[in-house]
């Protein structure tokens, strides 16, 4: 039988494939025991790992080789998330978030923000997120309040980014803020890179959710705190549109993401119910259990078909709008559906926190809301519906 991931691999190159299979080792054995072991303790996985991610290289993946990355494709960059978030969805949406924020400075960057942060990047010693949502709300970008007000030598930062990735060990941020006129008005929007040091300037607190402190996520507010000169990444009215230029990508990655961890969790339920027994023959003997772990891969196959059309779309540059939306919508209500399902098949044992499956339910919820909630994707499928399906 074909490898579950063969679609993609066979669009890679050799140097690519290899970074995949590396993956596929790092990840099994002592990474994936950790991590799980930090979740059953209540507890996020061991910053110690990013280091080790760094010596890899996967921290600067689709960095410009002249700046020491792999100037890897996105469906290389795909790959290596699928083969973490085979073990861990949480540690592959991290990885990714401090990946985009690399990624984005090697390839656009200007001189000074090259050289004051990309080689602490790439080491992992300096972790960045972009932070856009907001306590008072994440869907509507565009209503923000942080501001940014124009002071010698840079801006005064003033505000609170809520729900932000690693936040709890980031030290930097891509900040967009509304940057106030003379006036004191608020004005249009910018985007910033932002040191965050350990500035009496800025406040961090963690948003704890149940079963996904891996993701480490924070609210970071700001008085009065100093964004240098050159942090300045997207002028006044031009950083909504260069932020949202990435969500396509960002969308597909997240999807493909959520299909390796349902893709795990039923071989996972899929080994126990050949090995448990019932009624004097294998759990998977009896039809009715069969049945239920077939409709979970029917689910998967689907998604695994939409996400890579899009992560085709992507790759080549074309417009996967509609395509983007359709795959996360349906790889993440299937992940979530399968994942229970899947948890609930296996009996009581699925209901412990020790196990496998029940992380992965807990971390693979969490992509409910990032990068586009439902009602968000429906709303952006729904706009394209007159030029998508026109005959
Ligand atoms: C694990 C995780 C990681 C995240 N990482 C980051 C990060 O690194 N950086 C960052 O900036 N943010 C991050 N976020 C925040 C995420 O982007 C927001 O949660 C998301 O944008 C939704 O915003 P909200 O939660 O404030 O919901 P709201 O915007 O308050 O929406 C609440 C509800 O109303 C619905 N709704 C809103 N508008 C409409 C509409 N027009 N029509 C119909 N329904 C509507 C929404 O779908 C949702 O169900 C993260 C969130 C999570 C859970």
């Amino acid at each position: 039988m074909l490898d579950f991931y063969h679609q993609y691999d066979e669009l890679l190159s050799e140097e690519e494939r290899r970074h995949v299979e590396a993956t596929r080792e790092f990840c099994t054995g002592v990474f994936a025991e950790s991590v799980l072991a930090s979740h059953v303790a209540g507890e996020a996985f061991p910053a110690k790992w990013i280091a080790a991610w760094a010596a890899t290289g996967w921290l600067g993946l689709q960095a410009k080789p002249a700046h020491g990355g792999f100037g890897a494709s996105y469906l290389c960059k795909i790959r290596v998330a699928q083969e973490m978030a085979r073990h861990s969805f949480a540690t592959a949406f991290c990885l990714n978030h401090h990946q985009g924020g690399v990624t984005r400075l090697s390839q656009t960057g200007t001189p000074a923000q090259i050289e004051q942060l990309l080689t602490p990047a790439l080491r992992g010693e300096l972790l960045l997120t972009t932070a856009m949502s907001e306590p008072g709300g994440g869907s509507d970008v565009a209503a923000l309040t942080t501001t940014a007000t124009p002071i010698a030598g840079g801006w005064s930062l003033n505000g609170t980014k809520a729900w932000l990735t690693n936040g709890m060990m980031v030290g930097g941020l891509i900040v967009l803020a509304r940057v106030q006129d003379a006036g004191g008005g608020g004005g249009d929007i910018a985007s910033f890179y932002v040191p965050l040091g350990e500035a009496a300037t800025v406040r961090r607190q963690e948003i704890v959710v149940p079963g996904a402190r891996s993701f480490r996520l924070a609210e970071i507010a700001f008085a009065d705190h100093f964004v240098p000169e050159w942090g300045l990444i997207a002028s006044p009215g031009t950083a909504l549109k260069a932020s949202m230029a990435s969500v396509n990508a960002a969308r597909v990655h997240v999807a493909a993401m959520c299909v390796a961890t349902l893709h795990a969790a039923l071989c996972e339920a899929v080994a126990y119910c050949e090995d448990r027994h019932a009624f004097g023959k294998p759990l998977v003997a009896h039809q009715g259990l069969r049945w239920e772990l077939a409709e979970v891969s029917v689910r998967l196959e689907a998604a695994n078909a939409l996400v890579f059309r899009a992560a085709e779309q992507v790759q080549i540059g074309g417009n996967p709008v509609g395509l983007a939306a359709q795959a996360k919508k349906f790889a993440v209500d299937a992940a979530i559906w399968g994942i229970d399902q899947c948890v609930r098949i296996i009996g009581a044992t699925g209901a412990s926190a020790a196990h496998r499956l029940n992380m992965h339910l807990a971390e693979v919820r969490m992509a409910a809301y990032a990068d586009g909630t439902n009602e968000m994707l429906l709303d952006r499928i729904g706009r394209g519906l007159p030029s998508d399906y026109r005959d």
